[in-house]
């Protein structure tokens, strides 16, 4: 193999993942950064225009105060999360999110993000936190005001970024290293502050689909978890990695439910035509004090749908067809239209795919129901679900062991988390995650002011990186030819067969859906034992092309995050989210032992890891 080109590029602060996290953080170091003669760099794996969760368009914003008009204040939002958390979250930063989140949607809509207006002027609502958007163009929306806060020419995309670098003596991060997804060329970046923004996990479970269909899952397919490997391998605290996201869509399609519940009033019934939350309320009896709360938490109305089915009620429909003869009964039809465009709109600004679907099984949700069932596991830091690094919060709402300085900084100094990245705060959605960008930017940017310096890279520990992301094309050279079918070499494997035996071991072992979101300790031990045979084997990992070198980087991401989520679900002995994950050796909620956040450190090359719990401190009562 050739030696790769490589490219150092210097700058101040480095941004790592250019989706709403990153867009925010780089808009908001451009405008601290300018005055103070700040050079910012993102760089991005995709184009920043179309890339992360946010990519194919949204059609609500999900977190919105509403706080000039009263609607709602801080202290209701946390409140809420914590509910749907059952009782653990981080408030200090979910509050800081609130506070500030209502400034960044007034932005959006100064740059041209279409929001939908009542007759008096407010942004319509399809649920209490939700506002709605004609939001095809969000993303490049967003991607153009940060490409011009920091200057094009610093926006570096089509580079994976793999490594943090750290500097030995201070633990301090120091900058990245990447690979081009286009060129043979490897990239090092020095940096005086590293925000890590690159998204959280999909595929770490085997999805519902398989074979050709193996790609259509909710979340988006390309983020790998860049965002949780890239702050275990530097050495951060993690936190409620444990944690995860699965949630009721559309079966197959996976289209948003969100403005079929909030807005059009839908219900979901079983194939009785029962209710089935109503009817299931004694499932969730056990859990309480969080079966009464309202909304009902949404692990704990997974938990009715998974019991409902075990009794032999399902499948489950949304009743899109009551939904809107109900709301259109009695309006003319130029009415009628508009309701079912607003209906249509949500797919076709996010999901295209089920309107296909639909079409293809003779499905028209206005006459029709149509089936819901439970997605595979997602780790995600921003939706109903908590994963991601312990960072630091802001200062006016400091407790005990939630402040060190900077606000979003990771336990490695120098090293801001954002969006997905950061674990304990859910909820935060687009806006919310934007936001946070913005917030770690800030951080950021007193970290420097006040820890003036350079670093110069070791030249070996570069070249050792430079050596292993090029490895899965050496492997493939050496072994090449030595069986009579390219695919089926005992000497290498390609990263989609690797794909499939992880999916393998987290659903089997890790409570995925095959599993019926069911384990306990020998079956996470089993699985620890075959990730461990795993993570030997991946030595074998073997990329023909550049772009099957990008799918082993991802696979390698995925692996991460797996044996992180498998070992805080081992530490941690209860079942504090039903419905996300159930340790049936320990199914009940231990409030007065478990009401911590478990929290973890990869200690380095020996291999091991370190587990604690922190307190939960409660802000807002
Ligand atoms: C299907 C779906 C529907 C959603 N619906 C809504 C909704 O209706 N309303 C709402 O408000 N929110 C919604 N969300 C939530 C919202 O999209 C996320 O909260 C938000 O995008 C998280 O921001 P982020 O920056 O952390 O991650 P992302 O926006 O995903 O950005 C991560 C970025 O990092 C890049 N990246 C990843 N790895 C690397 C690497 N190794 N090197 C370089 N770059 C990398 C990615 O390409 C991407 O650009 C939805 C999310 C999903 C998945």
């Amino acid at each position: 193999m050739e030696a790769p080109a490589l490219e150092v590029v210097d700058t101040d602060l480095l941004i790592l993942g250019g989706g709403m996290a990153g867009c925010g953080a780089a808009f908001e170091a451009g405008y601290w950064g300018r005055d103070r003669g700040l050079r910012v760099t993102l760089v991005e794996k995709a184009a920043v225009e179309r890339s992360g969760a946010v990519a194919m368009g949204l059609s609500a914003i999900n977190c919105y105060m509403g706080m000039r008009h009263g609607e709602n204040q801080p202290e209701d939002f946390v409140r809420y999360v914590r509910n749907d958390l059952m009782g653990l979250c981080r408030e200090d930063l979910v509050y800081d999110i609130a506070r500030h989140v209502d400034s960044t949607v007034h932005m959006f809509e100064k740059w041209g993000l279409p929001i939908f207006k009542t007759e008096d002027g407010r942004y319509k609502r399809e649920g209490r936190w939700q506002i709605m958007i004609h939001g095809e163009s969000y993303k490049p929306i967003v991607a153009e005001a940060a490409r011009k806060a920091i200057g094009a020419e610093n926006v570096h995309e089509r580079l994976f970024v793999s490594h943090v670098l750290t500097d030995e003596a201070t633990g301090r991060a120091t900058g990245a290293v990447a690979f081009s997804v286009r060129e043979h060329k490897v990239y090092v970046f020095r940096a005086r502050a590293v925000i890590s923004s690159a998204g959280g996990a999909t595929g770490v479970f085997r999805p519902h689909a398989v074979g050709e269909g193996l790609g259509r899952i909710w979340y988006a397919p390309w983020n790998t978890g860049s965002a949780y490997s890239l702050a275990i391998k530097a050495g951060a605290t993690m936190t409620q990695m444990e944690h995860r996201l699965v949630v009721t869509r559309f079966k197959d399609g996976y289209g948003p439910v969100g403005m079929w519940f909030l807005l059009f009033k839908g219900k979901v019934k079983n194939a009785y035509g029962e209710l089935y939350e109503d009817t299931q309320q004694k499932a969730i009896a056990p859990y309480a004090p969080y079966d009464k709360v309202r909304p009902i938490p949404t692990p704990l109305r997974n938990h009715q749908m998974l019991t409902d089915r075990a009794e032999g009620r399902g499948p489950h429909y949304m009743r899109t067809d009551e939904a809107l003869q109900a709301l259109t009964m009695g309006l003319d039809p130029k009415a009628v239209r508009e309701i079912e465009s607003d209906a249509w709109e949500d797919f076709l600004d996010m999901t295209m795919s089920q309107a296909l679907l639909w079409a293809s099984q003779n499905i028209d949700p206005a006459k029709v129901p149509s089936e819901l069932t439970l997605t595979e596991p997602y780790l995600m830091g921003s939706h109903s679900s908590a994963t991601g690094a312990w960072v630091s919060g802001p200062e006016d709402l400091a407790r005990d062991g939630y402040f060190w300085g900077y606000n979003r900084m990771t336990t490695v100094p120098g090293l801001f988390a954002a969006g997905d990245g950061v674990g304990g705060s859910a909820h935060k959605f687009s806006s919310g995650s934007y936001t946070e960008g913005r917030l770690a930017a800030k951080g950021a940017i007193s970290y420097m002011t006040d820890n003036p310096g350079t670093f110069e890279h070791d030249p070996a520990r570069v070249e050792e990186i430079t050596g292993e992301l090029f490895q899965p094309y050496r492997v493939f050279e050496e072994a090449h030819g030595s069986s009579t079918k390219e695919d089926i070499n005992p000497n290498y494997f390609y990263p989609k067969q690797g794909l499939h035996r992880l999916q393998k071991i987290m659903d089997e072992y890790c409570a995925g859906v095959g599993a019926n979101y069911i384990t306990n300790e020998p079956t996470l031990r089993r699985g620890m034992e075959l990730l461990e045979v795993f993570k030997e084997d991946m030595a074998k990992v073997a990329a023909r092309d550049r772009h099957e070198l990008l799918r082993c980087w991802e696979l390698r991401d995925r692996i991460w995050c797996a044996e992180a989520h498998m070992r805080h679900i081992l530490h941690r002995e209860e079942t504090r989210w039903p419905g996300y994950y159930y340790r049936m050796d320990h199914p009940k909620i231990d409030d007065e032992k478990w009401r911590v956040f478990v929290n973890s450190r990869y200690t380095g090359n020996d291999g091991g890891w370190e587990m604690s719990t922190h307190p939960c401190h409660t802000l807002v009562p």
